[in-house]
């Protein structure tokens, strides 16, 4: 397969230094971008710059650096904020992942609005970051858990939608995208569905903010989650967006520096959002990074990502379907759906796909993904899972084919 549109993939992986160096004696192919991306060399040069050049606190030093941090962490958000479509900049709350923007909202949120007796509704295909803090928060209230379940196609089982999605759930929580299956929900008309009966709706978008154009007012959502490390930032940073007047009216998550007004001896005032949000030091550095993340892929463009991920797929289907006793969990069709492909070969043990996999220079995840829920309906202890990126090539695909197929013969 020589076509590679609609960039240019093998000037793009130059710019990604990991990717030239080799592992077990081949280069390497990586293929967990699901878990964490690599980096390209203008958010690793970013991060650098900032440690070199003006590393000093945010929003309190009155001096040249510490204004110089301001601006660029402030003009960060603001970059976050028009990838996403956010209306405004003070929306977007800095978090360090995914997970912790979810457990801010079921903490400030949850604690304000959900009472014993209300029902949260979730899906099968969560990861565990978009459950543990809902099954906290019920803990915590008296509110009950119920969940979406899936076909054997790997969709929400939207028929469930009817008996589910009723009077007295006051939050759906649902991934964009699975990091398991690859399926790719249909958020506006959920979020639709879900304001309809008076409830809120928050979308993990752990997996589709790095990979297809999204836009929050398009999609009429009210909590959006997502992680820097996944989208071609670095670690220990990652953003919750809201909508203002639902931010505005949430009490504080953490308390300690920089999220308050006055403190007195008693009692205190909170900061307007999103300092409100953000006690203590930040991840500065990782969150200017996060915005030259921002950058980077908005020049590159998410439609062409898109589009280019979506042939790697198309691809990768294709040459998986010919080893033998290979089952995908998940759409086998194109049709809304990721370039996360899990599965399972039959006789081998995730484990040793994995390393044997590793053996060639294929970096790929075995495991349950943090999905538990899901592993079990379908009745599978554990799956391989491999996730492509904007860097990936088609040359990757057939070397984790081959690799399969070697697997399957030393097991059989
Ligand atoms: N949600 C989904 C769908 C994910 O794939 C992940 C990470 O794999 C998370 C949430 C959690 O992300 P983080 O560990 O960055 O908080």
């Amino acid at each position: 397969m020589a076509k590679l549109s609609p960039f240019d993939v093998v000037a793009l992986r130059r710019e990604f230094p990991i990717l030239q160096q080799h592992v077990n004696g081949k280069l390497l192919a990586f293929l967990d971008s699901g878990a964490s991306s690599q980096k390209p060399r203008q958010v690793i040069e970013c991060l650098d710059d900032y440690y070199r050049r003006y590393n000093a606190n945010v929003h309190r030093g009155v001096y040249k650096l510490s204004e110089e941090a301001t601006f660029a962490f402030e003009r960060a958000r603001g970059k976050v904020a028009r990838f996403i479509g956010a209306a405004h900049k003070r929306e977007v709350v800095f978090t360090r992942n995914t997970t912790e923007a979810i457990n801010l909202v079921a903490y400030a949120w949850g604690g304000a609005n959900i009472r014993a007796g209300d029902r949260i509704l979730l899906t099968l295909m969560e990861h565990h970051s978009n459950i543990v803090p809902w099954q906290m928060l019920a803990q915590r209230t008296g509110a009950k858990l119920d969940y979406i379940g899936l076909t054997d196609e790997g969709r929400l089982d939207l028929a469930e939608l009817d008996t589910k999605l009723t009077e007295g759930v006051k939050l759906l929580a649902v991934t964009q995208q699975s990091n398991v299956l690859g399926t790719v929900n249909p958020i506006a008309m959920l979020a639709e569905r879900a304001h309809a009966v008076g409830a809120k709706i928050l979308v993990d978008g752990a997996q589709s903010v790095p990979h297809m154009p999204v836009d929050v007012r398009a999609l009429g959502i009210d909590f959006l989650a997502f992680s820097g490390h996944k989208m071609c930032a670095p670690t220990g940073i990652g953003a919750l967006w809201a909508r203002r007047e639902i931010l505005e009216s949430m009490p504080p998550f953490m308390g300690g520096g920089s999220m308050i007004e006055l403190v007195e001896r008693d009692h205190s005032t909170y900061a307007e959002v999103p300092t409100r949000f953000e006690a203590g030091t930040p991840a500065i550095g990782e969150a200017i990074a996060l915005g030259a993340a921002c950058d980077y892929l908005a020049n590159v463009g998410m439609e062409a990502i898109h589009t280019y991920e979506q042939e790697l797929l198309g691809y990768a289907l294709d040459r998986l379907a010919s080893v033998e006793g290979l089952r995908i969990i998940g759409p086998q069709s194109m049709e809304e759906r990721g370039a996360a492909l899990s599965f399972t070969l039959e006789g081998v043990h995730p484990h040793d796909v994995a390393g044997i996999l590793d053996g060639e220079g294929v970096a790929v995840r075995a495991g349950h993904h943090c999905t538990q829920p899901l592993h079990r309906h379908y009745d599978i202890p554990a799956s391989t899972r491999a996730s492509f990126y904007i860097y990936n090539l088609p040359e990757e695909v057939d070397r984790l084919t081959v690799g399969l197929e070697k697997a399957r013969k030393l097991f059989s």
